[in-house]
């Protein structure tokens, strides 16, 4: 069932959920039990996100909202045997 968007002049905004063949133009607050009106929103698609739309999300965060780290998360344990036997890697500078 949809999520709907109503408003309380005195409480505010509030959801609640109907059928879309009986959806009210007014529904009473929960707050205050007056009359509030629909508001038109825009579909809320995001609204109960499984578990691949939070990973879908958090990967388009993360290109435009990257993640700052200042090392590794604890726990992680570098590679001890080097990757290269060239001994010039080893003065490249480290993070
Ligand atoms: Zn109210």
């Amino acid at each position: 069932m949809p999520l709907y968007q109503f408003r309380c002049a005195a409480c505010g905004p509030f959801d609640r959920t109907f059928p879309m063949a009986t959806v009210p133009d007014a529904a009473g607050c929960p707050t205050c039990a007056s009359a509030a009106r629909r508001q038109i929103t825009g579909p809320r698609l995001a609204h109960g996100a499984t578990a691949a739309m939070c990973l879908l999300d958090a990967t388009k965060r993360s290109a435009s909202e990257p993640a700052v780290v200042t090392g590794p998360r604890p726990g992680v344990v570098r590679n001890p045997t080097p990757t290269t036997a060239n001994p010039l890697h080893r003065t490249l500078p480290r993070p």
